[in-house]
């Protein structure tokens, strides 16, 4: 069962039944509806209510249950959360903590320390987020257990590495999903979910861990891509491979970003290749794939430039245009309020080419500025700028 709203209450409550102690006040709020209101919030007692009926006291208790747990990991130089999902699909909400993507590597092993070494150097950058591997374990070993001289010293090279070593312990706090066929365990993660997030089944509600044994990254990336979706709190690998994680950070990215709430970097004046007083002078919105998709060109030129970036609420150049989130008032205040800005000796200011009717507008706002419309896709302006410079 899942939470429930204030209609879903207020239609059980003497007001909506129309019966005698209809809004009577017993519970301190000013009628039934103020109290249905405050009961979905979790903000008032049930039993304030003298005259609720037994079918919502049992509703809401049962909808009051936790349904995934948070659980900490904790690793020698940071700690994980897992788990505390609420919801099956994230267009309900967003989904809250992305399954960490663990390595188990095997002491004994002849290329422990090539590994190591590949996973403490490994570190992607993607739509202004870090990503690094979460933590390392250790495989156990029945002739080196935990506590073992090599153990401890296999542990202090993690340790050393500045790599997050994770105790096997740790992931006693989850439940286990085995790896066995993909369809089977796909079908687990789902019911399992389910379980945990509408029935509120309290059997389920430890976040799930699955630890993938096989050693074919093409196959490890498909499973590990659709457990990610579906619905691993933690996932573990035998495996280290640079491109295999590279794929699945950028998936779990994707998946567990705010759906209502849009990758936005901060609306300010950002510099690229030491601009001087003939630098050039961009604009776009700070809908995050608009910077990065032009900040990536413009760091290409080999050329100083600015790139001004507006307050437009993470929509994209044409969504904020529509919503009024990006006009000649707001872009014209934001390149006025830069004092690096007055530096700048040419004073070209080039907008995107889905913006070319605000140019007028803009032009009359900045006054001395020449805007210039430029290109409607990010990969043309390396282009752009050549004709700019060299016009036929
Ligand atoms: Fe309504 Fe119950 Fe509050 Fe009376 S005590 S106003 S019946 S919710």
């Amino acid at each position: 069962m899942s939470s429930l709203g204030t209609m879903d209450i207020f239609k059980t409550l003497p007001a909506a039944k129309k019966t005698e102690n209809a809004n009577c006040k017993k519970c301190g709020c000013a009628g039934c509806m103020m109290f249905a209101v405050k009961l979905a919030k979790n903000e008032a007692d049930i039993a304030s209510c003298p005259f609720a009926p037994v079918e919502l006291v049992e509703k809401l208790s049962v909808s009051r249950k936790v349904q995934q747990e948070t659980v900490e990991i904790k690793g020698s130089t940071g700690v994980l959360t897992v788990g505390g999902e609420k919801v099956m699909f994230r267009h309900e909400k967003t989904f809250i903590n992305p399954p960490p993507l663990l390595v188990e590597l095997d002491f004994e092993a002849s290329d422990f320390e090539e590994k190591l070494n590949r996973i403490a150097n490994f570190k992607i950058e993607n739509i202004g987020e870090e990503f690094t591997i979460e933590g390392v374990l250790l495989k156990n070993s029945s002739k080196n257990p935990t506590g073992s001289e090599k153990f401890e010293e296999a542990k202090a090279k993690i340790e050393a590495a500045g790599v997050n070593f994770i105790p096997q312990k740790a992931l006693e706090a989850l439940q286990n999903v085995p790896d066995g066929d993909f369809q089977t365990t796909l079908k687990s993660l789902i019911e399992i979910r389910h379980k945990a997030i509408v029935e509120r089944n309290s059997d389920f509600s430890k976040p799930v861990y699955l630890h993938l044994a096989d050693n074919n990254v093409e196959t490890l990336c498909a499973k590990a891509s659709a457990y990610i979706c579906k619905y691993a709190s933690c996932l573990v690998f035998d495996t280290f491979d640079e491109a295999l994680f590279t794929t699945l950070y950028t998936l779990r990215q994707n998946i567990y970003t705010d759906p209502e709430m849009p990758l936005q970097v901060e609306s300010k004046v950002y510099e690229f290749n030491n601009p001087d007083e003939n630098a050039y002078v961009f604009l776009t919105t700070n809908f995050a794939l608009s910077y990065f998709a032009v900040a990536n060109e413009i760091s290409n030129l080999h050329k100083g430039s600015y790139l001004v970036i507006t307050p437009s609420e993470g929509m994209s150049v044409l969504t904020a245009w529509s919503a009024q989130k990006i006009t000649a008032e707001i872009a014209s205040r934001v390149v006025s309020a830069n004092s690096v800005l007055h530096a700048v000796k040419n004073k070209k200011l080039i907008i995107p080419g889905l913006l070319a009717d605000l140019k007028e507008e803009l032009e009359a706002a900045l006054p001395g500025w020449e805007v210039i419309p430029g290109t409607i896709e990010a990969y043309k302006i390396p282009e752009f700028v050549r004709r700019l410079e060299n016009p036929l």
